[in-house]
Formats: C-alpha cells, sequence, structure tokens
C-alpha cells in the first residue's frame, strides 16, 4: 500500500525539498503551507513525474485549520503515517526588544504547530500501527543571540520529540527531530539582509565555521528525513540528528 506523507512550510525551502524527496521515494505527498497556491508548482513537478500530491492551504498555529487539512488528505490521499513538521518563522530581536508577539507567533508556528498537527494525525498511524514523525529542531536549539524565541521554540521541539517517542513506540510510531545548520533558504537569505550583509558574503562567512566547508543545501535535510520516513528506520526513535556539516554547534 502507497504511504501517505504530510509535509507543512512545503512551499519553498526545506519543506519543498522534503516533499519533492518523498515523492521520488514513492509516497503520496499532502504539502501544507499558509497559502495553497505557493505549494502549486511543488504539486505540479511531482504529479508530472508520475507521483501523486495534494496543495492546502493551512495555518499549523490554528486548531480548526489543522483539523480540516488532516481530515482532506485522509480521505483525498489516504490516511497520512508519515509527518513532516517543518514549518516555521523567525522574528529575530535581543531580548529587551522582543516583543510579547515575537515571542507568541514564534512558539506558535514551532511548538503549537506540532502539537496540533502530531496530535491530529497520531490518530491515524496509531489505528495502522505505523508512524514516522520527524520534527524541525535547530543547532540554535543550544543557544543564538537574537533568538530568545526561535531557540526555545527549537529546544522544546526537542523535548516534544523525546516524549512523543516514548509515549507512540509501542503503536509502532518513531519520532524524530532534525536539526540543521544553516541552510541556505529564503529564511536565512532573510537574516542575512536583515544584518545588512549580502546573502553570499553571510553564507561565505557561515561556511567558514563549518567543519564541511560549506553552507547545507536544503536536499542535504530531505536525504535525512528520507533515511527517518523509511520503514527500515524502525528502530530510531527519540533521536536529535543534527545534520550542521560537521559537530552540532
Ligand atoms: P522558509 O524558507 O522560511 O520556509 C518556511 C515555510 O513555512 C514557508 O513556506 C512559510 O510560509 C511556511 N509557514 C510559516 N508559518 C506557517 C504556518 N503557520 N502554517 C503553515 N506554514 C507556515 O524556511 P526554511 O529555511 O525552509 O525552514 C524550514 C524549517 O527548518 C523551519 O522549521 C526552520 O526553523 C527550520 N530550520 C531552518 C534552518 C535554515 O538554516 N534554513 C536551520 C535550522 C532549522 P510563508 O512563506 O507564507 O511564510
Amino acid at each position: 500500500m502507497t504511504r501517505t506523507a504530510i509535509v507543512t512550510g512545503a512551499a519553498r525551502g526545506i519543506g519543498a525539498a522534503v516533499a519533492a524527496r518523498l515523492a521520488d521515494d514513492g509516497l503520496d505527498v499532502a504539502l501544507i503551507d499558509l497559502d495553497s497556491d505557493g505549494c502549486a508548482a511543488g504539486v505540479r513537478r511531482i504529479n508530472d513525474a508520475g507521483g501523486r500530491a495534494l496543495a492546502i492551504g493551512a495555518d499549523v498555529s490554528r486548531a480548526d485549520d489543522v483539523a480540516g487539512a488532516v481530515t482532506r488528505v485522509a480521505e483525498e490521499l489516504g490516511p497520512p503515517t508519515v509527518l513532516v513538521n517543518n514549518a516555521g518563522i523567525i522574528r529575530d530581536n535581543l531580548l529587551f526588544k522582543m516583543s510579547e508577539d515575537d515571542w507568541d507567533s514564534v512558539l506558535g508556528v514551532h511548538l503549537r504547530g506540532a502539537f496540533l498537527m502530531s496530535r491530529a494525525v497520531q490518530e491515524h498511524m496509531t489505528r495502522l500501527r505505523s508512524g514516522r514523525i520527524i520534527n524541525l529542531s535547530s543547532t540554535s536549539a543550544l543557544g543564538n543571540r537574537g533568538q530568545a524565541n526561535y531557540s526555545a521554540a527549537k529546544a522544546g521541539m526537542q523535548g516534544f520529540t523525546k516524549t512523543l517517542a516514548i509515549e507512540l513506540g509501542k503503536f509502532g510510531v518513531t519520532v524524530n527531530a532534525i536539526a540543521p545548520g544553516l541552510i541556505a533558504t529564503d529564511m536565512t537569505a532573510g537574516t542575512a539582509r536583515r544584518l545588512g550583509m549580502s546573502v553570499e558574503d553571510f553564507y561565505a562567512a557561515a561556511a567558514e565555521q563549518t567543519a564541511v566547508g560549506r553552507v547545507g543545501r536544503p536536499e542535504d535535510i530531505a536525504h535525512v528525513a528520507s533515511f527517518l520516513a523509511s520503514e527500515g528506520a524502525s528502530f530510531v526513535s527519540g533521536q536529535v540528528i543534527y545534520v550542521s556539516g560537521g559537530p552540532a554547534d
């Protein structure tokens, strides 16, 4: 039976690469993002290559959006047994300048979003005794200047991952986190601009700090997600895999 995956924040960056890779692996894939139009190109590429994909517009921090999206996936593609909680935002600021909205919106998308999505999807996974939940953490979980909100969310993602792994393991569901270092996406290009640097200079400086001498590509993360989603990875659970071109930080 063809497995069905959901990837959130799949319109671009890491989410788009993960969705494409899971489709290459033979899964049907639902691409969820705030605006379903943003996922249209990704869906077209997958369908043109002979796969099956569906675009859904939903805000993962809203319980009603999440419930509607997961119901649609189950009806139109089949019960989801792979979930990649990837949707994310940054609202960087030093603590004394960080607003309550900066804090709430970042925690809301990353943590509340992963919670709502996982709670909605686990019903299908536990019933079918098969599931893979993959959460996007970050090296920022270890601390990063200007990211009190984001690092708290990404560290929280690690505790969330380990707890779900304990709760869901006996139902055949594994739960793991990927913690990327700097990956070249719109998110990090935006950071470069905010710091007043060219994107090229920002990436070059980051590459110099990395053992392998380059910054990451979305496909680097998709490769690890593909492994964690595979049926053969059923004895890997509760892990945080740093994918940062070297030791964690
Ligand atoms: P990105 O290029 O900014 O893409 C994130 C996507 O998530 C966007 O399409 C965005 O939609 C969507 N999104 C935001 N809020 C959402 C919500 N409430 N509901 C549904 N979708 C939402 O980011 P990325 O760099 O690919 O990062 C993907 C994930 O990896 C994030 O969790 C990020 O924290 C994590 N990560 C990234 C890096 C890195 O270096 N890039 C490193 C470590 C971890 P809009 O475009 O409409 O806003």
